[in-house]
Order: structure tokens, then sequence, then C-alpha cells
């Protein structure tokens, strides 16, 4: 079942964004909408790391949720287009409209960093290793893998409130970053600069991702997640941003 739904529903982040293209009335330029990318498993297929009912809501309910917001915003700004979202995301400080760009930044953030988390997460019998190529980069830059592993969690582990903690590509060096709400690494002008780059791994600690399991227990939550990493992914996305 869950090759079936792999292949069925896996959509490359460059493209999931847009879809259709419609004429909304008494206009003449094109309203560009984003739907919801399918996750790419069976809802309960990371348990009994992360269970059913929390990736049914989190995609569901949350990402679903950013997008409606985004595209209302969509709607009325036809001049920002969905297929341009990376675009708009890394240029933040270039929309004058304080509320258009928090529009964009929370709920085109939060579509794009679920996404991106939805394709680096894979059922525990599929998570697979990281390639030598990612595994002498981490060596490189944090000594060990095991050294790698701990300052992610603590990056997981402190981040105040809601966020993400990513590793990131920077000048050709691996980086831990930890950016709050939904913020990412592309956010230039948004976030601060040591914490820009091209993220590989990400992980949702906002409560809403680990709350009906694991309660309080968010560094529970990030030992989990470790059995559930798509490395396949995460390898691809070191490739190519190094
Ligand atoms: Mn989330």
């Amino acid at each position: 079942m869950h090759s079936d739904l792999n292949r069925r529903t896996f959509v490359k982040l460059g493209t999931l964004a847009a879809v259709a293209t419609t004429l909304a009335p008494g206009r003449s330029q094109a309203a560009s909408t984003i739907s919801l990318p399918p996750l790419p498993f069976a809802p309960n297929a990371l348990e009994p790391h992360i269970d059913a009912l929390t990736m049914e809501i989190h995609h569901g309910k949350h990402h679903a949720a950013y997008i409606a917001k985004l595209n209302e915003a969509l709607a009325q700004h036809y001049d920002l287009a969905a297929e341009r979202l990376i675009d708009t995301l890394t240029t933040l400080p270039s929309i004058n409209d304080e509320a258009l760009r928090n529009t964009f930044r929370n709920n085109g953030g939060g579509h794009w960093n679920h996404a991106f988390f939805w394709q680096t997460l894979t059922p525990a019998e599929q998570s697979g290793k990281p390639s030598d190529a990612l595994n002498a980069a981490i060596t490189r830059d944090f000594g060990s893998f095991d050294a790698f592993k701990t300052a992610f969690n603590e990056a997981a582990a402190k981040r105040f409130g809601s966020g993400w903690a990513w590793l990131i590509v920077k000048d050709g060096k691996l980086k831990i970053t930890s950016t709050p709400n939904q913020d990412n690494p592309l956010m230039k002008g948004v976030v601060p600069d040591g914490d820009l780059g091209t993220p590989v791994l990400g992980l949702d600690v906002w409560e809403h991702a680990y709350y009906l399991k694991y309660q309080n227990r968010r560094p529970d939550y990030i030992n989990a997640w470790w059995n559930v990493i798509n490395w396949s992914s995460v390898n691809e996305r070191f490739q190519k941003a190094s």
C-alpha cells in the first residue's frame, strides 16, 4: 500500500505549489492557487513514532489551513503567483504591505515548511541512512554523527515555543539552526543572516506536531523522529545543495 501511495502522491517540492489557474470574475489577470500536496505515505505509516491521528490533523487541518490563508492572499494579489512562492519567500522584505508580508511569512512559510517536512519523513523500515558524502560532511563539520545528533536535538529542544530545527548547507558547510514560528532558512531579510542556508533536513517542533502522543515530552518526540527520517530524500537535498 505504501509504495502505491508513494507512486501516486509523490510530488516534487518545486512543483507542488501550483495547480490550477483560474480567472477571477471581472478580472483579466489569472489568480493561481495552491492545493494541499498529499502525504507521501499513509497517516499511520510512521507509527509508533508519530501517530496516525497527529498526522491526519497535522496534514489535513494545520497544513491545509496555511494553504487556505495563502490562497486568500493570492486571490487578491495577482502579481504574487503560487508558482513563484519560493521567490516570494526569499524576498519577503520587498512586500511593503505589512499584513500581506506577514501572510506570506506565516502561511507561505507554513506551506513550504510542511511540504518539505512530509518529504523528509518515511516509514521506519524505509528510513535508510545518510549517504557516504553526507556522513563525511557531518563528520567534517560536527566531529561525528553522534555529535551532530546531540547538537540537532538540542536545537530542537531549546527552540522556545513554536518553530523548527534545521540542518542547512551554508557556504559549502553543514550547519544546525532553528527558526521561530513558520520562518525558515530561506527567508532573507527575515531570519538572521547566520541562520540562512539551504535546508536539507527540518523538524517541526510546534506542539501540534507531537502533543497528542507526547504531550509535554518534546525530547521523546525528537528522539522518535530519528527513526522515520527519509534519508534518501535528505541525501538528495544535500547533494543538490553542495
Ligand atoms: Mn506543523
